[in-house]
């Protein structure tokens, strides 16, 4: 049963196949005992998730089920949960007890979801490959002497293992793609906006975005469903109504119009990821799409503005923790100003102080010009070319990552080779479009993700192109386990 996906696991607690609390003992039994090594839970809450298991169960006994009701997810550490740890894969946050539960983790209590716990993750949502989490680094369940991406890389090794018919995740730069195409998995980022940010831990908050990651794309059409939509929590998300997004699913992509950016078929991508790709284009022309070569002549700008805009953001964001409101505070403070420092230099990770760093330079008076403005400029580019690719296409495709999953501490000494991991996913977010990545091939036994961007609030359209493929191909349905 866990082998599932989440739709397939809705039809089955619909038609009485098993309950929700057979499934959630099953997982809790599962995580029980395959966490302690691919370490992709920081929290687990057996007691909690079988009590909604059960509720589940009951409310489907009185003929009040949702498609969502039993199915039991997984949340990334960043999502506030009432009464239960959010870390947010810090020291800083290690003892923080959430007050109040974040709007998406309340939409999914108010749809009957079982929350099996919390996923780990780089610390404050900064890296690549989930080695900077105060809580060790999570290893991929396809092998596991390999990282599974990150940022959320305990979402992507929980959903690729079989630890949880879904997860939230989020997506700053392409902690949602990236770690997706490294698992095997589907991540859906969607536009900015689109998802509530209200009780995540803010990271960059004009990036952060809230998703899904999952087996296909209809069970992130289903988990979307539940998260989208305006909050007047938060000012930065869209009042344009949320759909239905099983809706379109199954439309026949005859006429789709796709874009290859010859940028992201260069230099550094992998000859057979290069392959994979092309295949998947091919496939997508046998369901009837068009292809033709775009440009996207500002995108080798991205990851060096994206890498001044997010420090700088991340360094305001993070200014709150400083010992006195909550989290962690240092021992026997001999004044106020030992205690700021104390805290923070004992609370924060090596990655976390080098962004606070970068981003308080390149905010402060003198340079602030020179760096923040010229990279809010670079910024606008980046969406310009965007929206003139779009005049031609309807969707953008292109590998989500040069190359496969990498070993464990292989890049840990050299930031900007870890930066780099991002090259094909940050514009995106710059660019605050909804972009997926979906299982297109295999490379010596591991997973290849295509990454297909589209319009702003194109989500349906997305997963309507990447339901096809899944439909037409069986890369999705591979598996480590
Ligand atoms: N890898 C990028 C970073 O470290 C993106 C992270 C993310 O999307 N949260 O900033």
């Amino acid at each position: 049963m866990i082998n599932l996906g989440l739709a397939q696991i809705s039809r089955a607690l619909g038609s009485g196949e098993f309950s929700s609390v057979e499934l959630t003992q099953k997982y809790l039994q599962e995580i029980a005992k395959q966490n302690s090594d691919l370490n992709a839970y920081i929290t687990v809450c057996d007691e909690l998730a079988l009590s909604q298991a059960q509720a589940a169960d009951e409310a489907r006994s009185q003929g009040n089920a949702g498609p969502m009701t039993g199915i039991p997810i997984a949340h990334k550490d960043l999502f506030c949960t009432q009464g239960i740890r959010t870390s947010c894969g810090s020291k800083m946050l290690d003892n923080f007890i959430a007050p109040y539960n974040a709007t998406v983790v309340e939409n999914f209590i108010n749809a009957g979801t079982v929350t099996l716990g919390k996923t780990n993750m780089d610390e404050f949502a900064m890296g690549s490959s989930n080695e900077t989490s105060f809580y060790g680094p999570v290893k991929n369940p396809w092998n596991r002497d390999l990282v599974p991406g990150g940022s959320s890389g305990g979402s992507a090794a929980a959903v690729s293992g079989r630890l949880c018919a879904g997860a939230t995740a989020t997506d700053t730069g392409g902690s949602i793609r990236q770690p997706a195409s490294f698992t095997g998995i589907t991540g859906l980022k969607p536009t900015y906006g689109r998802v509530s940010r209200w009780g995540m831990v803010a990271f960059a908050s004009s990036l952060d975005q809230a998703g899904t990651m999952t087996q296909t794309a209809e069970d992130a059409a289903m988990m979307l469903n539940v998260m989208a939509g305006v909050d007047p929590k938060d000012s930065t998300s869209s009042d344009r109504p949320a759909e239905d997004y099983t809706a379109d699913i199954d439309k026949p992509l005859t006429g789709l119009k796709i874009g290859l950016p010859v940028q992201h078929f260069s230099e550094g991508l992998d000859a057979t990821v290069e392959q994979c790709i092309r295949d998947a284009v091919a496939e997508f022309e046998k369901l009837g799409a068009t292809v033709k070569e775009i440009s996207l002549p500002n995108s080798h700008l991205s990851v060096s503005a994206y890498y001044v805009i997010a420090p700088a953001e991340a360094s305001a964001n993070l200014s709150r923790y400083d010992g006195v409101r909550y989290g962690y505070r240092c021992e026997n403070p001999v004044n106020l100003e030992d205690m700021y420092k104390r805290t923070r230099s004992e609370g924060f990770g090596t990655e976390v102080k080098r962004r606070i760093m970068v981003g308080t330079y390149a905010l402060s008076a003198g340079y602030y010009d020179a760096y923040y403005i010229k990279a809010q400029k670079i910024r606008r580019l980046i969406k310009n070319d965007f929206e003139k690719a779009f005049q031609e296409v309807d969707v953008i495709m292109g590998p989500t990552s040069p190359h496969t999953a990498f070993a464990i501490g292989s890049k840990n000494d050299d930031p900007v080779t870890m930066y780099l991991e991002d090259i094909y996913t940050i514009a995106v977010n710059l660019a605050g479009l909804p972009g997926i990545s979906i299982p297109a091939g295999l490379l010596n036994g591991l997973p290849i993700g295509l990454q297909i961007v589209g319009k702003d609030f194109a989500e349906s359209q997305l997963l309507n192109v990447a339901h096809k493929f899944q439909q037409a191909t069986d890369w999705h349905e591979k598996s480590p386990v």
